[in-house]
């Protein structure tokens, strides 16, 4: 299913709806589920939280990103869930990372990961509590848990190799079979566990596993791995560990730590719930959790139509060379949407207008651009840029005539101003405002025919020339003086089309760059489909384009350029010398219909 534009359109008017984790919460909250449950001011097993005072934040959430690769517009749902519940609850919302999978993960995505929740508007700091998490600062405590799980008979070593332990695991019809190692003393997993932590055998040799039930339905009850062997540097904890816990079993356990309430993940995880239930009720027989614990709640994932949102597939882009970089305009990560234009504000008021389901569904790419042109519009200084120049003549003007135009800085808003722009006798307009020869209903300019230039007169098209390949290099044209817009003869002569225009000699030089949909397929991802192929070649256009006098191009300045859309200076290319220009969106929607 693809939700369009129009589901929508009203939203900006309507307070947000309410989801089914807002219910929960507020029966949390009346059940008075949460309201004894403590906090230390830090992570910690029972052993610490359980002397601290009551937490005064009445729920704690959590967003958990893997420091494996860039944010992308499918996280920015899952921070605007995670830290907008919290501040609607007076709650606390973490900033964790999941570091546990050494290969992987890096410094560099860590400050950027940071980077970009700030940029979005959020804060993890609670009164003195920072809540910026690593979940490696919890490796001692974790393999600790991961001991006393074996001693109590519900973990085991298993020596098969990783082949072995996929071939035994049975399939969503058959029963799995029990490992020759899963009955061992427990004395002996013991003592290989601790081989396994001081480096002792290679990896794949043996792991630790979960001792739950071969003949579960549930394929991740099935012995579960709890802990592998990885001779790898962490990015964090170096050479310290050459064990490391796997995601599913780390996850809850960070969770609980973190005294979290409510842990959102997606859709993916439903079928680990039972796991995830399975480790924190055994940790708290052990007595290193108490009640309440945290409680795994899932929601569905966003995607988008015309867009990959994995960092897997966005990798691939990146390292093959498909696009220019993580901050690409053309992809959905927080630094490619930032680059194109989008404000944090286009993003949460997105986040808001999609809500929160279980089902499934895609995004038309539309409904973000709305939500940009929503926020933009009421703000967005007002400005004429020529995208594709031709020369227009005014015939009846001499050459150094100069003559003051002004226009609205924003017509919404009067205390904006106004701006000042000459009008002469050569002016740059757009070549597809200008036919030889009009199709039907063409208003425009051609021989004969009358338009207002914006701001300015009206003038009459008398004439062009051609260059002898036959393309049109200039346009002629006579004004008629007293139609000034703004003055009584504005409205004497009545005219179809309007057109924008800039002064040859005053116009600023720019390099504009007008971005297409990635892909030519809504849905590049689904399947076994080969997205490299579906990419779209014209996804970029570059143009040297003819900017209104006086605008300036500082990075992350943008504007709405009349009949052309929204336009932000590049942050990475731009200056005021050399302004570089990214469209972020047209005026209306043009996806829809192509
Ligand atoms: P990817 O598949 O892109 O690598 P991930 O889920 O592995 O995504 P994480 O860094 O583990 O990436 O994600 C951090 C949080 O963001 C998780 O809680 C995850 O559920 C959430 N998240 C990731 N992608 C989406 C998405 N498309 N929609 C909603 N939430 C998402
Ligand atoms: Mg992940």
């Amino acid at each position: 299913m693809i939700l369009t534009v129009k589901s929508y359109m009203t939203s900006a008017s309507h307070p947000t709806p309410s989801n089914f984790i807002r219910t929960i919460i507020d029966k949390d909250l009346a059940s008075g589920r949460y309201a004894k449950k403590r906090w230390a001011g830090r992570p910690g097993p029972a052993a610490i939280q359980n002397k601290a005072p009551v937490d005064h934040a009445k729920i704690r959430t959590r967003f958990p990103p893997e420091p494996n690769g860039y944010l992308h517009i499918g996280h920015a749902k899952s921070i605007c869930l995670n830290f907008g519940l919290a501040e609607e609850y007076q709650g606390a919302c973490h900033l964790r990372f999941d570091d546990t999978n050494p290969e992987t993960e890096e410094q560099e995505y860590v400050d950027a990961i940071i980077d970009m929740v700030k940029w979005l508007g959020f804060d993890w700091k609670d009164g003195d509590n920072e809540n910026l998490y690593f979940a490696s600062d919890y490796f001692d405590d974790m393999y600790q848990f991961a001991e006393a799980l074996v001693k109590a008979g519900y973990a085991y070593v298993d020596e098969q190799t990783p082949d072995e332990i996929r071939d035994t695991r049975g399939t969503l019809t058959e029963k799995g079979i029990n490992s020759p190692w899963r009955n061992r003393p427990t004395e002996e997993s013991l003592q290989r566990l601790r081989e396994m932590k001081a480096g002792k055998h290679p990896n794949g040799s043996m792991c630790l596993r979960a001792k739950i039930d071969m003949g579960s339905p549930n394929i991740n009850m099935r012995d579960p791995v709890i802990y592998r062997i990885r001779h790898a540097s962490h990015h964090r904890t170096g050479d310290q560990w050459c064990i490391y816990p796997m995601y599913s079993w780390a996850h809850p356990v960070e969770d609980a730590m973190e005294m979290i309430t409510h842990s959102l993940c997606t859709l993916e995880f439903e079928d680990q719930r039972p796991f995830y239930n399975w480790t924190l009720d055994k940790l708290k027989e052990l007595g290193f959790f108490t009640d309440p614990l945290p409680q795994q709640i899932e929601f569905a994932r966003l995607y988008l139509t015309y867009v990959v949102t994995s960092k897997r597939r966005l990798r691939q882009l990146v390292e093959g060379g498909y696009v220019d970089g993580w901050d690409d305009p053309r992809l959905p990560t927080l630094s490619g949407l930032r680059r194109r234009g989008y404000t944090a504000s286009s993003i949460r008021l997105f986040c808001d207008r999609i809500g929160i389901s279980k089902a499934d569904s895609r995004i038309e790419y539309s409904v973000l651009e709305q939500a940009l042109r929503d926020d933009l519009d009421p703000s967005a200084p007002r400005s004429v840029a020529v995208l594709d120049p031709i020369k227009l003549i005014i015939t009846n003007l001499d050459e150094g005539y100069e003559e003051a135009c002004v226009a609205p800085i924003n017509p919404h808003d009067d205390s904006a101003g106004q701006r000042h722009f000459p009008f002469t006798r050569e002016l740059w307009i757009e070549r597809d405002d200008f036919r030889e020869e009009p199709e039907r209903r063409y208003f425009r300019l051609y021989p004969g025919n009358k338009v207002r230039l914006k701001y300015a007169y009206i003038v009459k098209c008398t004439g062009f020339k051609k260059d002898e390949a036959g393309n049109i290099t200039e346009v002629y044209a006579e004004y008629l003086p007293d139609t000034k817009s703004g003055t009584p003869g504005a409205s004497s002569v009545r005219v179809r089309g309007t057109i924008t225009w800039v002064s040859v000699k005053h116009a600023t030089a720019a390099e504009v760059r007008l971005y297409d949909r990635l892909f030519t397929d809504p849905n590049p991802d689904i399947g076994d489909k080969d997205f490299i192929s579906l990419i779209n070649p014209n996804s970029m256009q570059v143009r040297q384009a003819w900017l209104e006098p006086g605008l300036k191009a500082t990075p992350g300045a943008y504007w709405q350029f009349e009949r052309l859309g929204y336009f932000v200076a590049d942050c990475e290319l731009s200056t005021p010398e050399k302004p570089v220009l990214n469209r972020a969106t047209t005026l209306r929607d043009t996806w829809v219909k192509k």
